[in-house]
């Protein structure tokens, strides 16, 4: 520099001094010009100190904003957008230069209703801060979640010249948030269902085992006839086969979660098969309102290859609930065979008391039944359709039902006509 000066030579220069006094270390900015005849037309020597210190801070802040995690936008004080940083872009696909001048709502077209809008500008009016989550929608179209602070920036006369906009994509949180709260709820679900569960199984064991133990007691006094006696072995006879249903149930469902119900093929021959089914409950609907039919829509060259004692099993399981839920007209039980993929299907149909559309697919599930009350009219212990469910998807096949609350109930279910080896364990 001494050489410039020397030299007149026109300069510009910034230089650090330290200063005398103080030790200080300040920022010199300085210039000069000179005329034809060397003579000094502009010259100046400035402490640009706090100006560089400004600069300096202007640079990070911008760079903070530049790098933030979070989108960040900037509008005037009319709500145009004049900056957007670049995280904000990545997150909504669209560049500054599309939506420079435009209102930020176009990023939340519809979803923001009008009334939140209004409140929103109420309180940014008022200096306040704003934050809400909303559904936003790219510029692709496609949707995600964010929450959005927007706050109002000031001038130095404490009106709004701008405001900030700061948007997190919580999608996945929110996500995260609603698999908990849908966790948490069937967590709670399940307990109640477990609580009437056990509350049913006590009622549904001690009433048999009080029948046992009650008519066997009688069985020993002398001043009933041999006619009596035989009916209470009857009674206790049926209250036996009652309990061992409920622990068979109980043993059932517990092998089929664990994964250890195996299945046992053989050729059936299916004609046969559902006759004999269907013999064995005459006894039973013989003294019932109810009229019992077979509709055996197959000839006697059907076979399949299947598990016998499982078909029988949900057969079971329907047609008992079908008596136990129907006190008039009709039970029928019904196999047909499709051309078109080599399946069976089995129904059975009553004209019972139904149940409401809202359970149909949740009846499948263990210890669900419609009637939960403590006043319960009809007995179980809701384990049956799950059983049923589960006997079935072993099987390779589908079990669905049709039922008009109040009209009763056909519940269908499919098997192969050969069982699948993948099924077999
Ligand atoms: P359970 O009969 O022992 O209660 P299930 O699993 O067999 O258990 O049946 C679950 C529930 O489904 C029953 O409690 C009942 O509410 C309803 N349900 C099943 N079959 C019928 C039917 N044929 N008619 C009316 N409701 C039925």
């Amino acid at each position: 520099m001494k050489d410039l000066i020397e030299n007149q030579i026109p300069y510009q220069v910034e230089f650090k001094i330290r200063k005398e006094d103080t030790k200080e270390i300040r920022d010199i900015y300085s210039t000069a010009t000179y005329d034809s005849e060397q003579h000094v037309v502009f010259g100046v020597i400035l402490d640009v100190t706090e100006l560089k210190k400004t600069e300096e801070e202007i640079r990070m802040l911008g760079n903070a904003i530049h790098q933030s995690p979070s989108a960040i936008v900037i509008t005037n004080s009319s709500g145009e957008i004049i900056f957007v940083n670049s995280k904000f872009t990545e997150m909504t696909l669209y560049p500054f230069s599309e939506i420079q001048g435009k209102k930020p709502h176009i990023f939340y077209p519809g979803y923001i209703p009008e009334n939140e809008l209004k409140k929103m500008w109420d309180k940014l009016q008022n200096n306040g801060m704003w934050k809400g989550e909303y559904l936003n929608e790219r510029k692709d179209k496609s949707q995600y979640w964010t929450a959005v602070t927007i706050s109002p920036l000031f001038d130095k006369k404490g009106g709004h010249c701008n405001y900030i906009l700061v948007m997190e994509d919580i999608t996945l949180k929110r996500q995260l948030r609603e698999e908990l709260i849908h966790a948490k709820e069937k967590a709670e679900e399940a307990d109640k269902l477990k609580t009437s569960f056990l509350a049913n199984m006590s009622h549904e064991i001690r009433t048999p085992l009080n029948s046992i133990l009650g008519f066997s007691s009688l069985l020993s006094n002398t001043d009933f006839s041999v006619n009596e006696k035989n009916d209470f072995i009857q009674r206790i006879k049926i209250s036996g086969e009652n309990l061992l249903a409920i622990v068979s149930n109980v043993m059932d469902i517990s092998k089929l979660e664990a994964g250890q119900m195996k299945i046992l093929d053989s050729t059936i021959q299916l004609y046969k098969f559902i006759q004999d089914f269907y013999d064995q409950y005459l006894y039973k609907v013989e003294n019932l309102n109810i009229d019992f039919q077979l509709d055996a829509n197959i000839n006697e060259q059907t076979f399949i290859i299947s598990d016998e004692t499982k078909i029988r099993q949900v057969l079971t399981n329907l047609v008992e609930n079908a008596l136990k839920f129907t006190q008039e007209g009709y039970i029928a039980i019904g196999v047909s065979e499709s051309r078109s993929n080599g399946h069976i299907t089995f129904y059975v149909e009553d004209t019972g008391i139904g149940i409401p559309e809202e359970y149909h697919k949740m009846i499948f599930e263990r210890f669900r039944q419609v009637e939960m009350s403590e006043t319960r009219q009809f007995g179980g212990n809701g384990l049956g359709l799950a059983i049923s469910k589960n006997l079935v998807e072993m099987l390779g096949g589908k079990i669905w039902l049709e039922s008009e609350f109040g009209k009763g109930s056909t519940f269908h279910f499919t098997i192969p006509k050969q069982i699948a080896s993948e099924n077999k364990n």
